[in-house]
């Protein structure tokens, strides 16, 4: 029997996994259920390969309802140092706690 070569299975999941968040978002604003299709094959993909989906691409949809974030459809709000996103689907609200080194960079990025 061929053996498996697991890291090259690994290495597709994570680039099948990201490709599909990424065509979610091109998909958001023309067909959201699809979209949302999307961003959960790419959570199936990356579970079953257990492969982490790069912390970039997670910002991308909410992590429970599985819908892209688009506008309307969310609300960002700063409360000093912590950044505080609310889906509005669901309402499920996130956290993020920012440093120092993260304000710096998002002001370079705006
Ligand atoms: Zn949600």
């Amino acid at each position: 029997m061929l053996k498996r070569e697991k890291e090259k299975e690994r290495r597709l999941a994570l680039e099948r996994a990201v490709y599909l968040i990424e065509k979610a978002e091109k998909f958001k604003n023309i067909d959201y259920e699809l979209a949302r299709r999307y961003v959960e094959l790419s959570k199936k993909i990356a579970m079953k390969y257990r492969v982490r989906i790069p912390k970039r691409y997670k910002l991308y949809f909410c992590k429970k309802c599985l819908y892209p974030y688009k506008a309307g459809k969310f609300r960002v709000r700063i409360n000093k140092s912590a950044v505080i996103v609310t889906c509005l689907n669901c309402m499920h609200v996130r956290r993020f706690q920012l440093r120092d080194r993260d304000v710096q960079r998002a002001r370079r990025d705006l």
